[in-house]
């Protein structure tokens, strides 16, 4: 069976739902099948704010449950666990994301020449630098061309992190 990590339960919970649903997700994970009234009571929470959770992880396809009759009461108990394989799915997409950002600011750094004022008013194109003879618009003062190469090689270290992080995740 397809687990998922603590990391990647955190990461995916946060960026897509909202970290107030940590408490649910992670209590879903150690204990399995729990009812709405279980994770209310265990995370001292409201019942209808645990629903409004629920809700969100089911919107996105993240939870599913089982209901059981209540004998005594006639009415359905629903029992909800997390989908591991749907939030390692999530995550990759992020990580996709992430990877595309990164090759995206790697291609525009390498390819565009900026300057920036030397007391950090703003940074302009070259035509723009051009245009205003180096000199900056706002202060007068010079304007050099920017260093892209340590942004670059630390971005491309990030790219790797993220390259492994994508091979680790089933
Ligand atoms: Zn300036």
């Amino acid at each position: 069976m397809v687990k998922v990590k603590k990391k990647v339960l955190e990461r995916v919970t946060v960026s897509k739902i909202g970290a107030d649903v940590l408490g649910v997700v992670t209590l879903l994970k150690q204990q399995g099948e729990l009812s709405e009234f279980f994770l209310a009571k265990k995370l001292n929470d409201d019942i209808n704010a645990i629903r409004n959770k629920i809700y969100r992880l089911q919107h996105l396809s993240l939870v599913s449950y089982t209901k059981k009759k209540d004998e005594i009461k006639g009415w359905y108990i629903y029992y909800w666990s997390i989908i591991p394989e749907a939030f390692n799915q999530l995550y990759k997409t992020m990580l996709k994301e992430e990877m595309s950002n990164i090759k995206e600011d790697i291609k525009f750094k390498e390819e565009n020449s900026r300057y920036g004022c030397i007391q950090k008013c703003r940074i302009i194109s070259m035509e723009d630098a051009l245009q205003a003879q180096f000199a900056c618009p706002h202060c007068g003062e010079l304007l050099k061309l920017i260093d892209y190469t340590k942004d670059i090689e630390k971005l491309k270290k990030k790219m790797k992190q993220v390259k492994k992080s994508m091979d680790l995740c089933p």
